[in-house]
């Protein structure tokens, strides 16, 4: 555990006046930092200052509790309009034999799998294709609420709204109030990328734009419909790119509160039009974690998503901010496995991942997708495998 001892320990390192000693004073009295000092820490912030700052947020909003929710993804689709050149997944409408479009009632099969298995949420993303417009995905959510109305669903991103609602030739309130109707619970954070135009018009020009992205959250946190963010991460975008984006983020935050967690996802680099730029290294991505959690103060959760950044990644993220791992998945995502991600086909037991939060020190509590806690997994003993409901499910996909 952090402590302000060690805070004030930390803070003896650096001559009076250094900015690093405000920066410190700001962290151990729960004050705001500003854009330039988030820039500092990015660029002269070195790991071990970091992440002793952002285990201290951590434990003071979270103590050593960490989530994860049982849960499975529904990608309707991985053909997609839209051209983002970061993007492994899509293919375009012309090369349809490479993709996969389920029907209504294939989704249904999907959800139908899980009946009898502990899962909570049903998170439904994918690409954005003509013939799936608000009806129909209102038909869907309506269905797979008759048959299991307690299934939580957090489904689509701004970029499917904006594209649907347009179409549809509806205002984003209405859009989002007829999908709550149909049963929609929450949104997820995708979509978002970096918003400074110098970023997004390269690598994602013509998806919806910023203000476009902010402005579909903004009107979901009106209607009660809360909401997770996310940014893409190390490619072409600079430092002060990912704080004006946090920035966004923290301003929105101000005025709605309608935000439970941020969520870095890290560019992959495998089979898009980026791959020559590489990747970043486990340092750089421990570095983010830490500075988002330093930055924003007013959104209450951090996530590492496993599937994405690697089951070791993940726990060592939990000594630098993060609290939530996100979940059991089953193997029902596709995105990042054909971006290049170490996890080909993610899935976790429920005792895994139980495992993998207590090996590095960590309290396992299961939550439902608005955090409330479902369990507290600190003394449960899986005694076999069949406990945990999920193991020998088949691939989605
Ligand atoms: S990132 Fe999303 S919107 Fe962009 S091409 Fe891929 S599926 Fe389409």
């Amino acid at each position: 555990m952090t402590t302000a001892p060690d805070l004030a320990i930390l803070k003896a390192n650096f001559q009076q006046g250094h900015p690093f000693r405000r920066i410190i004073d700001k962290v151990m009295q729960a004050e705001r930092i500003t854009p330039e000092e988030g820039i500092l820490l990015y660029e002269e912030g070195e790991l071990g200052m970091l992440g002793a700052l952002a285990n201290h947020i951590r434990e003071r909003k979270h103590g050593r509790n960490t989530y994860f929710n049982r849960n499975f993804h529904i990608e309707p689709t991985n053909l997609c309009i839209y051209t983002c050149k970061f993007c492994s997944y899509s293919r375009l409408i012309k090369q349809k034999e490479e993709g996969w479009t389920y029907t209504t009632d294939e989704m249904l099969d999907l959800v139908k799998q899980y009946d009898g298995k502990p899962v909570t949420e049903v998170h439904i993303v994918g690409g954005v294709l003509p013939h799936m417009g608000l009806d129909f995905f209102c038909d869907l959510i309506s269905k797979i609420k008759a048959h299991r109305p307690e299934l939580h669903v957090k489904a689509f991103t701004p970029v499917e709204y904006f594209y649907m609602f347009k179409k549809a030739k509806v205002s984003y309130e209405e859009g989002l109030r007829q999908l709550k109707e149909s049963g929609l619970n929450s949104m997820p954070g995708g979509g978002a990328e970096i918003f400074h135009d110098e970023v997004r018009d390269v690598i994602c020009k013509d998806k919806c734009n910023a203000q476009q992205w902010l402005d579909i959250h903004e009107t979901a946190h009106g209607l009660d419909i809360p909401t997770n963010c996310t940014m893409l991460y190390g490619h072409i975008e600079k430092y002060h790119h990912r704080i004006d984006h946090m920035e966004r983020l923290r301003q929105l935050q101000d005025r709605t509160s309608g935000f439970n967690c941020f969520i870095p996802l890290k560019f992959r680099s495998e089979n898009n039009e980026m791959s020559h730029l590489g990747e970043v290294n486990v340092i750089e991505d421990l570095r983010n974690y830490a500075v988002a959690r330093i930055y924003l103060d007013n959104i209450p959760h951090l996530k590492a998503y496993w599937p994405m950044i690697g089951r070791t990644t993940a726990q060592l993220s939990l000594a630098y901010g993060v609290n939530d791992i996100d979940g059991t998945i089953d193997d029902t995502t596709k995105i990042y496995s054909m971006a290049g991600s170490e996890e080909k086909n993610p899935a976790l037991s429920t005792r895994d991942i139980v495992k993998l939060i207590k090996n590095v020190g960590k309290t396992p509590i299961e939550r439902d997708s608005i955090y409330n806690v479902v369990q507290d997994f600190s003394d449960v003993n899986f005694k076999d495998e069949q406990q945990d409901g999920f193991i020998g499910l088949p691939v989605v996909g």
